[in-house]
């Protein structure tokens, strides 16, 4: 049995679409289109954790023709201008990825501050269209609220990766899995603000299954996001991706839990008194 969230599987994934007729676009793409293709596929990565795995993803995606959104983070493993100028020259968007509502604590005005300042950095080296949010489980806040009080299309921004997309079925592999489990602010809302509930996602697990649904093409605007960290290139690699998410999976599902434990102990304590 061949190994899921590999970069060979990953290259399985693109083969798939492409022999499905699904026409690989940029969030830019997507934005900017005055008529959408019949059958789309929005491509789109949030990176994370490191640059490198980035490029050896763009690079694959660049070989079968496919054009992606590279969103990177503002920080030090992550910002590196030489290889987003590099995925960008390969056809590619280059996007900001902030997290400035969780870098200034809740502070409205001092996160649209540095987010200014850190779209500032990132257009010395490209040009950055849109903008998609990073959603750490442990903060308190979501990212995106901050287009709440302010307005990103002031600062030339055309889109936000979940607040801009239309009727599109969005599935992340966040959790290491394709379904819903996992995704804690990894969701697309039902309204066009950042605001709703999650759109409903299909019951799927392994990258086989997403196969077996984009074979089907039953659902024919797709926007695809995946951290190109997960995909590994080597044996290691992917022992290292697979304890981290092992790992990051048992502190979400205890934050998910969190909630009813402490209702329970409530609930104890209140029948104790009574
Ligand atoms: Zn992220």
């Amino acid at each position: 049995m061949s190994l899921d969230f590999t970069l060979t599987r990953y290259e399985e994934l693109c083969q798939a679409l492409l022999q499905s007729g699904y026409v690989p676009m940029t969030i830019a793409d997507y934005v900017e289109a005055g008529k959408l293709p019949a059958k789309l596929v929005i491509m789109r990565h949030d990176v994370d954790q490191t640059a490198d795995t980035a490029l050896k993803m763009a690079r694959v995606e660049s070989r079968l023709g496919v054009k992606a959104t590279y969103y990177f983070r503002f920080k030090r493993r992550t910002f590196k201008p030489k290889i987003m100028k590099e995925i960008s020259s390969l056809g590619h968007e280059v996007g900001y990825h902030y997290e400035t509502l969780d870098k200034a604590r809740g502070d409205y005005e001092k996160a649209m501050k540095i987010f200014e300042r850190e779209l500032s950095a990132f257009r010395e080296s490209v040009q950055v269209k849109t903008i998609s949010k990073h959603g750490n489980p442990l903060t308190r806040w979501d990212n995106v609220h901050l287009w709440q009080k302010h307005d990103f299309k002031a600062l030339g921004v055309l889109g936000e990766a979940y607040m801009s997309l239309g009727e599109v079925l969005y599935l992340s592999d966040t959790g290491r899995t394709w379904g819903g489990e996992y995704k804690m602010k990894d969701w697309v809302p039902t309204k066009g603000d950042g605001q709703g509930q999650p759109r409903a996602t299909p019951q799927l697990r392994t990258t086989a299954e997403l196969i077996g649904l984009v074979r089907t093409g039953q659902h024919p605007a797709l926007c695809l996001n995946t951290h190109a960290g997960r995909w590994a290139d080597s044996p290691l690699g992917w022992a290292f991706s697979l304890m981290n998410d092992t790992a990051v999976n048992v502190v979400k599902r205890m934050l998910i839990l969190w909630p009813s434990l402490k209702k329970e102990r409530a609930r104890r304590v209140e029948a104790v008194r009574q």
